[in-house]
């Protein structure tokens, strides 16, 4: 297995320990980032004489071309490697050989994990600061088409001089303003090179740390090594901005819920619990924002590419810490297994793309496992997607039938099968909320997952 560590050890690392260290899973994302910090190290390092020539053209040929593979789908990303950046340097190798090595000199895995966090974070910092412009260039045109509106002002819930709505209006487009210049500070913040830290106290090759954060669009590099790699800081304070905003998101629903003629006071507010997959920031802001007495909890920022097994330790740590007499909701997900296990975790609704997006690829899910119907052997089965099921595709079609309609592209395929999907999805809620109001919530989770796995029928797969 593809490991950083562990040359010490004489005997192999067990499967255990493997697991446990490896991030894979979660920074599969920072696929684009790496390579970019990779490319601009290894442009300076030719410059600075680290390498020659031929040796930069070697790894630049090959890094552009495992990340050119990756985005065109030929090369997967796998979780044989412990992380991202193992996995791009045993492709390298496996691509230029020897000349691969030298990536990493001058280079720790501290500073390039640094590295490749403020590279995406710098990223996702623009894309929201976009989005926020996009509101006030909407504000700015209802200011526009209602100069002439007039309406009442409020002070203390009195009525007060009239306004316009433009006028009103023009109070959320100067509040949006200065959340615009929160999201500049964290960009300046984060704006520093931390290559060059090294493990945590800079290297002996004579980089030029200028030179590569000049080639990455760095403000400059950062100032202190020690520092530079110790960057949880950053999800931290993310954490605390996002407890930040729910505090004035509180307050500006009860001030909204005081007007007169508002539409809906019945509208609820839900908490979102962050904190990535350091369990005691996630528990802290649960506590923190279970402070608050909201309507419910949502679980926020799980099921981006961790493991199962990783959002149910979390689950875990952060559910005993919401309030049990509110709702608890887990965002985007999951399978019929995964909301069978965040259900015994406490968890009590969900959302998701998949039972409409796996059936509009002929995906569909029955209490024997999932089927798909584009397989050859379901061309004559004239039975239906799962027999007994009373949802419309059911009742009346085939798995021929629809096999037929997908095959022809014909949209009433995947129509019936996100039916299916969804009445599947909406039955299991029915009968977990029954289970669990007889007693049998365990049991009743053990025997659905072992048939789904296949184990009844001899179905395909989990
Ligand atoms: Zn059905």
């Amino acid at each position: 297995m593809a490991q950083l560590w562990g040359g010490r050890f004489t005997k192999e690392t067990d499967q255990l320990v493997y697991n446990f260290n490896a991030s894979i899973s979660f920074d599969r994302k920072f696929f684009g980032q790496d390579i970019e910090g990779s490319i601009a190290h290894v442009v300076m390092l030719a410059k600075q004489g680290i390498l020659t020539k031929e040796e930069k053209d070697a790894i630049l040929k090959g890094l552009t071309g495992i990340r050119q593979d990756v985005e065109e789908g030929k090369l997967a990303i796998t979780e044989e490697y412990e992380d991202i950046h193992s996995f791009v340097e045993a492709k390298l190798i496996e691509r230029i050989g020897e000349a691969g090595k030298k990536l990493h000199t001058g280079r720790s895995r501290n500073d390039q994990v640094a590295l490749d966090m403020r590279l995406y974070t710098r990223l996702e910092v623009l894309h929201v600061d976009e989005l926020v412009k996009e509101l006030l260039c909407t504000l700015l045109r209802i200011m526009e088409e209602n100069t002439d509106t007039y309406m009442p002002g409020f002070t203390h819930l009195q009525k007060a001089q009239p306004v316009t709505l433009a006028h009103h209006v023009g109070a959320y487009f100067e509040m949006f303003k200065r959340d615009r210049l929160r999201l500049k500070d964290i960009y300046h913040r984060m704006n520093y090179c931390p290559l060059g830290a090294g493990a945590l106290a800079g290297t002996t090759y004579p980089l030029d740390r200028n030179y590569t954060a000049s080639l990455l669009g760095f403000e400059g590099p950062t100032l202190n090594s020690m520092d530079s790699v110790a960057d949880r800081d950053y999800i931290e304070n993310s954490v605390d901005r996002t407890a930040r905003w729910l505090v004035r998101c509180k307050a500006e629903m009860e001030r909204l819920n005081q007007l007169p003629g508002t539409i809906n006071r019945k509208q609820m507010l839900f908490g979102i619990n962050q904190g990535g997959i350091y369990e005691d920031i996630r528990i802290r802001h649960a506590q923190e924002i279970t402070k608050l007495n909201l309507d419910g909890y949502a679980i926020g920022g799980l099921a981006v590419g961790e493991s199962h097994e990783e959002m149910y330790r979390i689950l875990e740590a952060v559910v005993p810490h919401l309030p049990a007499a509110k709702p608890t909701y887990l965002m985007g997900v999951g399978t019929p297994a995964n909301i069978l296990e965040a259900v015994e975790r406490g968890v009590d609704f969900f959302d998701c793309v998949y039972p409409t997006r796996n059936g509009r690829h002929g995906h569909v899910y029955t209490n024997q496992g999932k089927l798909n119907l584009f397989n050859q052997k379901y061309a004559k089965d004239v039975r239906p997607i799962e027999e007994g099921c009373q949802c419309p595709a059911c009742r009346r079609y085939s798995r021929a039938y629809i096999r037929h309609l997908l095959k022809a592209k014909e949209m009433l395929g995947m129509r019936l099968c996100a039916l299916h999907n969804l009445y599947f999805y909406n039955t299991m809620m029915e009968e977990i909320r029954e289970a669990i109001e007889q007693g049998r919530y365990h049991s009743y989770k053990e025997e659905k997952l072992y048939g789904m796995k296949g184990h009844k029928s001899g179905g395909e797969e989990a």
